[in-house]
Parts: C-alpha cells; structure tokens; sequence
C-alpha cells in the first residue's frame, strides 16, 4: 500500500497554498472546498508536515452496497458510505445525508468539516459523515425504512457509542434516526446513543430538532453587532427552507429582522415587507414547497442570491456561490448555515469587496453541539429541559464566535481563516500528543 504524502492533495489545493495572496482560480467541485480551505489555514499556521498528512486524508472509509427490495416488486440497488476523518479529540460524529448527488468525495469533505466543527466549538467529538446515493423524495416511507436498515447493517462494525454516532443531514430526520438506533439494538441491545437526532420520545433532546437553526441566529446576532448591522429591520433572504433555513427564518425574524425571501429546491418567493413566516410554513407543508404562497412574488433560486438584502443566507447545499454568480450578490453579509456553500474563488471576491463571510464551521456548529448535548444526556440517562440546552448551546456558540473574532482581528486575517485556524490549533495539539 503506497504511504501518504503531501502530494496527495488536491491539485488544486496544493497550488492554492503555494500562492501567498489568493486570486480568483476557476470554480471548484463542491468536494475540494473544504480541503482547498484547510490548506490555506494549515499554510497559514505553518502547520507542520507530518501533523497536515494525519489530517488531510481520512482515518477510515466504508463504501457498502444496499440491496432494497422496492415495492414494485423490483431489487434495487443503492450505494452507501461512512466516512471517518479524525477522532483525536474523540468518537466520531457526523451526520447522515440521503440524495442523489451524493458520493464518497462529498462524504469526505463534510467529514473533514465536522472534525474542525466539533473542535472549534469545543465538544470532546471528532468528525464523520455519512450518506446513501438516492433519492428520498421518489421512496415510500417502507423503502426508506428498509434502505436504512440495511445501511445500518452494513456499516455496524464502524459504529459504537464511543465510537461513531451518525445524525441527520440532507435528507434524513429523527425518524430515519430512529429506524437505526431500533436497527442497531437488534444486535447491540438498548443504545440510545448510537444516534443523535432521535425523536424525544426514544430518547432525543429537546431543542435538538432547531439546533443549527438556532446557532445559525446567534452567529448571525453577534456578527450584525460586531459589523455594525441593525439587526431590527435587517432585510434577509435564504436559500432552503428545510431544517436549517426554516428554524433560521423564525429564529431570526424574533430579533426583528424581515425575512424578505425565501426557496426551497422548486424555487423561491419574494415578499418585500417581510414573509409571514407561520403562513409560509403552513403553505409549504400542505404542499410540499414554499412556491405558490399567497401575496409573494416568484423567483429562481439564483435570483434570491441576487436580491438586494442585509444578510444572505445559504441553508441549502454546497457549492451555491461559485465564480459564476458571485458578482451578482449584492448582501453585506453571507451566513453560511449550509456546508461549503462558497467557494474558495467566490470567497476571495467577496472578502475584496468587503463582504462578510461567515463560515460553515461557526455558523452551523449549533447542531453538533446540542447532538453532544443529546448524547451526554442518552449516556447519564438524564433529560435536560429545553431551557437548559437553549442556555448551553447559547453559551458554546457564543464562546466559539469572541474566539474567532479575536483570532481575526488579532491576525488581521479572514473569519474564515480564523475559524479554521483556531480549530485546527485544537485538532493538531491533541494530535501531537497522541502521536
Ligand atoms: P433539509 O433536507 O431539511 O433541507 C434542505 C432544503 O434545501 C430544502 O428546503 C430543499 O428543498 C432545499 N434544496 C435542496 N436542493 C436545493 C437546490 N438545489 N437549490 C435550492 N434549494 C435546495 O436539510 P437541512 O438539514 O436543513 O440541511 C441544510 C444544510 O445545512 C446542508 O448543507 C447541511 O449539510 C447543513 N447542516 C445541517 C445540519 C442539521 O442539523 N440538519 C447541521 C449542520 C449543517
């Protein structure tokens, strides 16, 4: 087996790190974002070799086939992976991601992100993902069940409680979460927290399901603050309205700002005086999508990335603001509650512009931390009432936002770059001492 070396990046990461300032470069798959991101941060740093070999390539990859027999009778096939990047600062953790876009490059690159994610946020946890190449949204509810037993199975013997323990993502819920931890005690007995992102009533947390909606809020609170934006009244727009975005929108909208549009994959809507959130809701789930809302105009995806808004607000998947589009967006400031929504060209653009970049692994952190919380809680057998996650998520979220941006002004470097360098300084120290 040929050993691994530094000339294993990405080629594009490698001649990203070799130029000290870092133009525009042609837009980059989705997968190389982050790896192209922890180059620079690792260049920057003067991260040593040996430490930035460890922690470029993943620890351990599972690629398994998921036979499903289909209720038309027919078999199916489907792809599934676990990827599982780092664990020196403890068992893996990372979610789980259903869609037809999926593949083992993607897997990597959002397990190498909950690695910095779950160290910049501090929770004794490492990072993973996890994902099956289908198409949720085309299975009945039977079919997905037995495409995530059978994903369990396969992937069994990666799993444990001090382990790694899988969460939602794109595409899964607590409900695919239950089905795994039902799955899993079959063979292992009562484990509750074997996942995170269960259904309160098996043991899930309170607050878990608005989790990285609700750290998406606080980020975004204390940067408007810092960057001197007037949260009351700030006009927002998002793209997704799943999970994420949904929770984002109401959150926020608390604090007084108008959420002015927001999409789904079928399009987005456009209300300049301020979406009726619960409305907009119920619309969207009496019909499936947020399009066709009374009183709203229509527009494309990429036209909400265009409109003219305080705060921008990427919840939906990777790769939204590219090369292509990036002279378009007219916000002062991108939340990226999504992962690796911008890419490394499209964020240099935005930084000379004086844009703020708020990145992923701050921003979308709240869901990893209450799914520690949902563990610490599964492994005491003790519930925390929702007050006191709220509290404790507001708190690490807090904490890890004063951290980067003092690290960015201090360095006078990116947030971006801060966020990834403070995490990496954590990862690397207890790499040192373990190796
Ligand atoms: P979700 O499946 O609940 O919602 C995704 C939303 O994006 C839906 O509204 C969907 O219609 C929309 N969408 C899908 N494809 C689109 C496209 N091409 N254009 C526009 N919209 C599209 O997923 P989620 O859990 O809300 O996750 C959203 C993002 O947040 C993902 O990037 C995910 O990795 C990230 N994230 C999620 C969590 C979590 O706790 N759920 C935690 C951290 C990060």
């Amino acid at each position: 087996m040929s050993s691994t070396t530094l000339t294993d990046a990405p080629k594009s990461a490698q001649s990203k790190s070799n130029q000290s300032s870092h133009p525009a470069v042609p837009t980059l798959p989705v997968n190389e974002i982050a790896c192209t991101q922890f180059q620079i941060a690792a260049d920057h740093m003067k991260l040593e070799r040996e430490i930035q070999m460890v922690l470029r390539t993943p620890y351990r990859e599972l690629t398994v086939q998921v036979p499903v027999r289909m209720d038309n009778g027919e078999l199916q096939l489907f792809h599934g992976y676990r990827v599982q990047h780092n664990a020196v600062r403890g068992p893996y953790k990372g979610g789980l991601r259903f869609h037809h876009q999926v593949d083992v490059d993607e897997v990597r690159s959002l397990a190498a992100l909950m690695t910095w994610k779950t160290a910049l946020v501090d929770v004794p946890l490492g990072g993973a993902k996890g994902g099956v190449t289908c198409d949720p949204t085309k299975m009945s509810r039977h079919e997905l069940q037995q495409l995530t037993r059978g994903f369990t199975q396969k992937i069994d013997m990666a799993l444990g409680v001090y382990r790694d323990i899988p969460a939602p993502d794109v595409g899964t819920n607590a409900q695919v979460m239950a089905w795994i931890m039902d799955e899993y005690g079959k063979k292992h007995g009562y484990t509750p927290a074997i996942v995170t992102g269960k259904p309160v009533n098996l043991g899930g947390s309170l607050g878990r399901e608005e989790a990285t909606g609700r750290g998406t809020m606080v980020i975004t609170r204390e940067a408007c603050k810092a960057f001197g934006i007037d949260i009351k009244g700030a006009r927002v727009a998002i793209q997704g309205f799943g999970n994420v975005g949904m929770w984002a929108a109401k959150l926020i909208a608390e604090l007084g700002a108008k959420i002015v549009a927001v999409s789904d994959v079928q399009g987005g809507i456009v209300q300049d005086g301020g979406l009726d959130l619960e409305k907009t809701i119920e619309h969207m789930r009496a019909t499936g999508s947020v399009v066709g809302m009374k009183g709203t105009r229509e527009v494309s995806n990429e036209e909400l990335l265009a409109l003219d808004v305080d705060v921008l607000i990427p919840a939906a998947l990777g790769g939204a603001i590219t090369n292509a589009n990036v002279d378009q967006v007219r916000a002062k400031m991108i939340v990226e509650a999504a992962n690796s929504p911008v890419t490394p060209d499209a964020d240099d653009k935005l930084l000379a512009r004086g844009v703020k970049v708020l990145p992923d692994i701050l921003v979308n952190a709240g869901g990893v931390t209450v799914s520690y919380f949902e563990w610490v809680q599964n492994l005491q057998q003790f519930h925390w009432s929702h007050e006191k996650v709220n509290q404790e998520l507001e708190v690490r979220m807090v904490r890890a936002w004063k951290a980067v941006y003092s690290r960015m002004e201090r360095e006078n470097i990116p947030l971006r770059l801060a966020a990834f360098t403070e995490s990496l300084d954590r990862v690397a120290a207890a790499a040192r001492q373990r190796y």
